[in-house]
């Protein structure tokens, strides 16, 4: 029996190693993932500020029109000041005029904070372009080095369910049943080990007694709290 207790803490470490191993084939992707998150929201905020650069170049293009329309309208009134017979009409004209240079100042100031919006967009734009190249190189790099740990992984998982089936072979069929089933309903260890007087999974005491049969090693003892096969290892 004592062999067999052996053999079955193997196979407990072996049933162990590929829970892990099919651990790491399920979130190794998602580090490849969490980088290209990175490398998109980088993206985004981008061709957001793209976006504003090139809504800042309409803006400025309409704010130009108005400014070149309004000129024309105060060389038009200044060759009609010439022209007037009263004074009311030349005050009139005057009056036009002068507020066609205001609004003109007034758009030349907005063109000017304009173009400044526009110069630290264009710096912000550079300096998100040179994180993107970077979130990118580092999502390749990520990319290769979680398809070659994915490789390892696999060829892990093949070697250690090889070896969990020679392992499983050399239990007594009924050992090897007892194990699977609390193997299959727990999902975790069949087998626990005595930790100062306790399961180590549930945490049960174990009479003194029963410690005493399981370092015997002659029969199988299960711990009555889990139902998992208990061992003795010192
Ligand atoms: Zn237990």
């Amino acid at each position: 029996m004592k062999e067999q207790i052996e053999k079955l803490l193997t196979l407990q470490g072996l049933d162990l190693r590929i829970a892990d191993l099919e651990g790491m084939l399920e979130s190794l992707p998602g580090e490849v993932e969490a980088a290209a998150g990175e490398r998109l929201a980088l993206e985004r905020e981008l061709a957001a500020k793209r976006a504003d650069i090139e809504a800042e170049t309409l803006k400025r293009r309409r704010l130009e029109g108005d400014l070149e329309g309004n000129s024309e309208e105060i060389a038009k009134f200044s060759v009609q000041l010439n022209e007037v017979k009263t004074n009311e009409q030349y005050n009139a004209l005057l009056k036009e005029i002068d507020d066609r240079k205001k609004k003109n100042s007034a758009i030349e100031e907005e063109i000017l904070l304009g173009m400044d919006r526009g110069e630290k967009l264009e710096k912000e734009c550079d300096a998100l372009s040179v994180d993107v190249k970077r979130a990118a190189e580092k999502e390749k790099e990520e990319r290769s080095r979680v398809e070659k740990e994915l490789e390892e992984v696999w060829k892990d998982l093949v070697k250690a369910k090889e070896e969990r089936s020679v392992a499983a072979a050399a239990l007594e069929p009924k050992t090897l049943s007892r194990y699977e089933q609390i193997h299959g309903r727990s999902r975790t260890q069949a087998v626990a080990r005595i930790d100062r007087e306790a399961c180590e999974v549930c945490y049960r005491r174990i009479p003194a007694q029963r410690i005493i049969e399981v370092k015997r090693m002659k029969a199988l003892v299960s711990c009555e709290g889990c139902g998992r096969i208990l061992v003795w290892t010192g």
